[in-house]
């Protein structure tokens, strides 16, 4: 059977996980009758996880392993799933049963129903998450719907259908270290929605400590903005006329002979070179941020479809890539 549908899972020391994972994902990808294949990357792990793995492939045909060296994080791992994923769907799904593998036939159902390219799992319940785990997240989800867009959704996070087009889109990102879950609602392929209750995590404990949180965070940000940058050029800006007044300032003062001698001086040149440097740091920061959107290279538009093509299906995916 041609391979219909995908599922990939990042797995960094999952082994205590792992056979729960796929004693409750196997039952439901079986019952769905399309041809499926599970894509398990391992993500560097220590625990045995690969040779576990290995062992259940002896009678799980559809079972495909793939190894990383060492680990490159969550993100970087679900990007060698899906450049492995051969399906015409992909879903992405964490191992440790915190997204329940019996929505994936919701989703797979409504891509196909709606022709959608992408359908969501959304979190309609956070309770089994810690309340750190919980405002943490909605911090970062506040801080990405300022800096990326309005599209990020809170509640959305890599629990995901998403379909060829979309998936060859992501593998052809130059893009070093790019937040999945900012990027593809950013290329505004056809989507919806599935709600699901987040469960607890099935066995182990998380492993994506604060560290690797306020890491994810910073790739989000950067991935999607020069603000940072753009910090010095309003700094400099606002010293510069706070600067020129105190200047003024000071020159009154040594006109009124207010000054110790050699004080105006001083003064002067100590404000006008400081607002000077900070101008001149924006500016550069300007440059850097152009230049680092260049080096991006993300495509500036994806046409949904032509009506001057033919075969569309069988065109690959047009991106405005300069
Ligand atoms: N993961 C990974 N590499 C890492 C960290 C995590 O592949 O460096 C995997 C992990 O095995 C799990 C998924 O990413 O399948 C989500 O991680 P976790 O459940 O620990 O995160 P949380 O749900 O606590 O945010
Ligand atoms: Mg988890």
């Amino acid at each position: 059977m041609p391979v219909t549908l995908s599922v990939v899972s990042p797995m960094y020391d999952e082994r205590e996980a792992l056979d729960h994972f796929a004693a409750r994902l196997r039952p439901v990808l079986d019952g769905l009758g399309v041809g499926y294949e599970v894509v398990a990357v391992d993500d560097g792990s220590t625990d045995g996880t690969v040779s576990r793995l290995l062992e259940l492939r002896a009678d799980w045909a559809q079972l495909r392993v793939v190894k990383l060296r060492r680990n490159v994080g969550h993100q970087a791992a679900l990007a060698a799933g899906l450049r492995a994923a051969s399906g015409a769907y992909v879903v992405s799904i964490d191992a440790d049963l915190q997204d329940p593998p019996e929505v994936i036939g919701e989703m797979l159902a409504k891509a196909r129903a709606e022709h959608l390219d992408v359908v969501y799992g959304v979190r309609g319940d956070r309770s089994a998450d810690t309340v750190f785990k919980r405002r943490t997240a909605g911090l970062f989800y506040w801080l990405m719907r300022r800096m990326a867009g309005p599209w990020v959704s809170s509640q959305a996070g890599d629990f995901r259908l998403m379909s060829r087009p979309v998936v060859d889109t992501l593998n052809d990102l130059p893009e070093q270290r790019p937040v999945y879950r900012l990027v593809v609602p950013s290329l505004g392929f056809a989507s919806g929605e599935v709600t699901y209750v987040r469960g607890e995590r099935v066995a182990g404990a998380t492993k994506y400590p604060l560290g690797k949180m306020v890491g994810l965070s910073l790739d989000g940000l950067t991935g999607f903005s020069a603000a940072p940058l753009r910090v010095a050029t309003w700094l400099g800006m606002v010293t510069f006329v706070v600067c020129l007044s105190l200047i003024v300032s000071g020159l009154a003062a040594w006109g009124f002979g207010f000054t110790v001698p050699g004080w105006t001086s001083l003064y002067v040149a100590i404000l006008l070179l400081g607002a000077v440097q900070l101008v001149c740091l924006g500016m550069l920061g300007e440059y850097v941020g152009r230049i680092y959107a260049a080096t991006q290279n993300r495509p500036r538009f994806l046409v949904a479809f032509d009506t001057g093509d033919e075969a569309p299906a069988s065109r690959p995916v047009t991106s405005g890539r300069a």
